[in-house]
């Protein structure tokens, strides 16, 4: 439900709006670019939020609350 703002993203961590293809939050600085670390597909965190990588199958591990170093 709820409207989709075509380029209007609302970020994850800070909440900051930001319009436009932005690769981070110029908010806060969070990448926005979700990645396969198998096949290197890449999309935007706004455009999908995929559990798996849509292209070779690879689980995505993205949990903005997770937001800390990983190993
Ligand atoms: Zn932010
Ligand atoms: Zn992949």
């Amino acid at each position: 439900m709820g409207n989709q703002a075509t380029g209007a993203f609302k970020c994850p961590r800070c909440g900051a709006t930001t319009i436009g293809n932005f690769d981070n939050c110029p908010e806060c600085g969070l990448s926005l670019h979700v990645g396969c670390p198998e096949c290197g597909q890449e999309w935007r965190y706004w455009e999908a939020d995929y559990a798996f990588c849509p292209k070779c199958g690879t689980r995505i591990e993205t949990r903005i609350e997770q937001e800390q170093t990983v190993r």
